[in-house]
Parts: C-alpha cells; sequence; structure tokens
C-alpha cells in the first residue's frame, strides 16, 4: 500500500514488536556491561527512590530493580514512607549524588503533595539524572539533540528507527506537550529531520492534524480517543498512552490496560502500528539501562566503544 492511499479489505497493520526490540536492546546493554567489567572493573551502578505505598509505582521499581541485575548491574533502591520530607529526600539524593557506586538516580513519580518536584529534579546531579528530566539535559537535548534523553521519548524513537528507519522529511504529529514524553519526542524528531506538530488539549481540528501525520504519537492518558478514521493510511502509529479500563467477565468485571488509540480500528489502516501493551511500555526500562550505562561510561570519560 503506498502513503495515503486507501487500506485494501483485509489489511491489517505490521505490528511494532517493542517486546522484542526492548529484549535485543537488554542484550545488548548486558554485553557492554560485561565488556566495560572486563576492561576497567567498572559496574554501573542505578539508585531508585520510590516515595509512598502506591502498587503501580512498587510493581514497576520491583521491575526496574530486577531488570537491572540481570544486565549485570548494581541495583539500589530506597523505599521512603509516604510521609517523608522534602528536606529528607534532598538529603538522600545528596548522599547518591555523592556515592561513586551510583551512576544513575531516578526518583520514582508521582511525588507526595509535600514535595515539589521541581526541587527533586533540580537536586539530582545532571550526570546521574538517568530520566533526562533536570533542565541541563532537557536543554542539551533542545540545544544539541544531546545530553541524557528521557527513556520513554527514547524508547519510540529507537521503534521508528527500527520500524520506518531514515525519518527525515516524515511529517510527525505527537498528540501530549509533557515534559516527560512529547515535549522530548518533539526535539528528537526535529533533530531526525521530521516536520514535528505537537498537538494538546487546545488544539483545534485534531483529526484533520491527524489524517496528515505520517507518523502519529500518541501520550494523551485517554482510553481510545483517537479513532482508525483519524490515521492517515499507511502511517506508523506509536501509542504511549497506558490507560487502565474496566471490561465485564463471568467472574465479575475485570481491569484490563488499552493506549490512547483505539486498536482495532487503527491496525486496518495504519502501516505499523504498537500494541498496549508490548508497544512502547518494555522499550522504556531498556532505555533507562542503557542511560545509566552511558552515564556510567561517561562519569569515567570513556567513550561508547571503550
Ligand atoms: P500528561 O502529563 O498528563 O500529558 C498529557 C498531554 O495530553 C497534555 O499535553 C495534554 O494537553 C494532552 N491532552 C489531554 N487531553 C487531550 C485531548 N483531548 N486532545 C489533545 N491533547 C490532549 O501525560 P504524560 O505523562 O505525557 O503521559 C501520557 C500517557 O502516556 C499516559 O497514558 C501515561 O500513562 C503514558 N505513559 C507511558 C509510558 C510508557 O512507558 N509507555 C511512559 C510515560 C507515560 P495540555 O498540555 O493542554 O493539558
Amino acid at each position: 500500500m503506498h502513503a495515503s492511499s486507501p487500506p485494501t479489505p483485509g489489511h491489517r497493520a505490521r505490528l511494532i514488536d517493542g517486546k522484542a526490540v526492548a529484549a535485543h536492546l537488554r542484550d545488548e546493554v548486558a554485553r557492554d556491561v560485561a565488556a566495560l567489567k572486563a576492561a576497567h572493573g567498572v559496574t554501573p551502578g542505578l539508585a531508585v527512590i520510590l516515595i509512598g505505598e502506591d502498587p503501580a509505582s512498587e510493581i514497576y521499581v520491583r521491575n526496574k530493580a530486577r531488570q537491572t541485575a540481570e544486565v549485570g548491574m548494581r541495583s539500589f533502591e530506597t523505599h521512603l514512607p509516604a510521609a517523608t520530607s522534602q528536606a529528607e529526600l534532598l538529603d538522600r539524593i545528596a548522599a547518591l549524588n555523592a556515592d561513586p557506586q551510583v551512576h544513575g538516580i531516578l526518583v520514582q513519580l508521582p511525588l507526595p503533595p509535600q514535595i515539589d518536584e521541581e526541587a527533586v529534579i533540580d537536586a539530582i546531579a545532571p550526570e546521574k539524572d538517568v530520566d533526562g528530566f533536570h533542565v541541563i539535559n532537557t536543554g542539551l537535548l533542545a540545544a544539541r539533540g544531546t545530553g541524557i534523553i528521557p527513556c520513554t521519548p527514547l524508547g519510540c524513537l529507537l521503534l521508528l528507527k527500527e520500524y520506518v528507519g531514515d525519518l527525515a522529511g516524515h511529517r510527525a504529529l505527537i498528540i501530549g506537550r509533557s515534559n516527560i514524553v512529547g515535549k522530548p519526542l518533539s526535539r528528537l524528531l526535529l533533530h531526525e529531520h521530521c516536520t514535528v506538530t505537537v498537538a494538546h488539549s487546545r488544539t483545534r481540528d485534531l483529526a484533520d492534524e491527524c489524517r496528515r501525520a505520517d507518523i502519529l504519537v500518541a501520550a494523551v492518558g485517554q482510553a481510545r480517543m483517537i479513532p482508525g478514521d483519524w490515521i492517515r493510511p499507511n502511517a506508523t502509529v506509536i501509542d504511549v498512552g497506558i490507560n487502565r479500563i474496566e471490561h465485564p467477565a463471568s467472574d465479575g468485571p475485570r481491569e484490563r490496560l488499552v493506549g490512547d488509540v483505539d486498536f482495532e480500528s487503527a491496525v486496518r489502516v495504519a502501516g505499523a502500528i504498537t500494541p498496549v501493551p508490548g508497544g512502547v511500555g518494555p522499550m522504556t526500562i531498556a532505555c533507562l539501562l542503557r542511560n545509566t550505562l552511558s552515564a556510567a561510561r561517561q562519569q569515567y570519560g570513556l567513550d561508547a566503544d571503550e
């Protein structure tokens, strides 16, 4: 099917297999970690701080710790009570900034209301900010296309490069302008020479914007809000959204995860599409591991191939 020609009956988009790409990336990181240990005696270390008892965050942090250990890195976990003060958290971050065994620091968001998110992000040493949220890293990305790149947008970029190849000249629409996903991804895609549009809650005629996009990235947080008839035929669709919806089952309602795109109608029009789950999600932790490895190398003044 050519770009924008109508889909043939029975057409189904190629599935973008985030699980497989993430597994491959983790294997590469594990190999490079082993090489770094052998050549320089350096074991990259990732510290994760979790505050409070949010069950979704607890599962996510446990997965991070397991995958960190699986690639041969050290994992340091700090679990603080929900009532932790900002001063206590900043002290903990200062100790990790000074710890030579820790090369990456991640504070799991969201934070309890007594803690100012920006103050916490500002307190992390930029060279250990493996989430890439510090203004030094956002500035480096915006101005130079360098610095530590936030994990989810980096995961989206790697999927696009794997499935589309050269991105130059493609018309990309990103729906969502958060600091975590939309804004950094817009800078990454601009750096790849896409023509980038960023849509948000005040965008007029979102359906028309979508229909022009060769690459459509949805990072909104609204279950299935983008129907198939908004999608340009043969477009590449990256669905970042993770939304929990209830669906009926014989033993009562169950929860399941869906994206921001209505997968069933979109798969009949798009050229390639990420499933939810199994698309962008697995890439995020794999990119965190990659960022931790790069941060460790940088802190020892080593190039990527050393
Ligand atoms: P966020 O901070 O809540 O930002 C949502 C963005 O969507 C905002 O820019 C908002 O516009 C825009 N928006 C809201 N309603 C809209 C509408 N009706 N039309 C157009 N734009 C609309 O969310 P986020 O942190 O970026 O996360 C977005 C989604 O990605 C969530 O489902 C989240 O769970 C998921 N996520 C997944 C991963 C992963 O690893 N797969 C990682 C991070 C996030 P305004 O700016 O105008 O308010």
